[in-house]
């Protein structure tokens, strides 16, 4: 019997920023946190590192769990070490499931801005089981207006520093790989997509609300932008949406 063939749909999410109260547009509440890791938990979803998930797309993994889903988080902000991360461990020791999840950091702004964390926290963090941390450029460039404003050799040589450096100095600080980036404001094209890879980047991810299949593209795989707007029963409409998709390919005859 053949076997079946199946694109599977995977939900990579992305937070940024978390806070007591609604605060703005890129804070969610912790409440409302704690609310969609129940809601992946009552769904069935089965969080997988975004690594397995990069692995599944170049080929080099058959399958992903049914029901699969990815957590990442952008910028490095103070409130993920402060917030987030105790929730997520709390989860663990609930569920008895292992919640990992990728930070895109730009290392500009670490130990350095008041809202970002400190080398230090980020060390902590990437010596926990789960905890993937991977580039998101240098300073966090708008790479669309940048191209517009220099030409193209100075281009050329900004996008390559932005994306080489970035990845230096985390393996340096942080003494972990580095393959994985995502755009900052999600801005890419198809001169960077090829950038990205010539560098040795695995993938890259951008920001547009559909799950992830074997069809999307390798340097700007779309994430769900999950803001403090998206209740957890918009949460569960995406994640079900997604798990279905999954479901109806999988049933589909060979
Ligand atoms: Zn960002």
């Amino acid at each position: 019997m053949a076997e079946p063939t199946f694109l599977q749909a995977v939900p990579i999410l992305v937070y940024h920023r978390f806070a007591d109260r609604a605060v703005d547009s890129m804070s969610i509440r912790r409440s409302l946190f704690a609310a969609h890791l129940e809601t992946i938990h009552r769904l069935g979803a089965q969080v997988i590192p975004l690594s397995d998930w990069v692995a599944y797309r170049r080929g080099e993994l058959k399958q992903l769990p049914a029901r699969a889903l990815v957590l990442t988080v952008d910028d490095g902000h103070l409130s993920q070490y402060q917030v987030m991360a105790p929730l997520l461990q709390e989860a663990s020791q609930r569920t008895g499931a292992a919640w990992p999840i990728t930070l895109f950091i730009y290392p500009s702004a670490i130990s350095k801005a008041s809202y970002a964390m400190s080398w230090a926290q980020l060390r902590e963090l990437s010596r926990q089981p789960g905890f993937s941390l991977q580039s998101h450029s240098y300073w966090h460039p708008n790479f669309v207006q940048e191209r517009r404003r220099l030409d193209p050799a100075a281009f050329d040589r900004f996008a390559r520093q932005q994306l080489q450096r970035s990845r230096g100095v985390l393996q340096d600080k942080l003494g972990t790989a580095v393959t994985q980036l995502a755009w900052p404001f999600g801005l890419s094209d198809a001169g960077l997509h090829a950038l990205a890879e010539e560098l040795g980047y695995h993938a890259a991810f951008g920001l547009s609300n559909r799950a992830a299949t074997l069809q999307s593209p390798q340097f700007d795989a779309p994430r769900y932008l999950t803001l403090d707007s998206v209740s957890e029963r918009a949460l569960a409409v995406w994640l079900k949406q997604a798990f279905q998709a999954s479901q109806i390919d999988q049933e589909k005859p060979t």
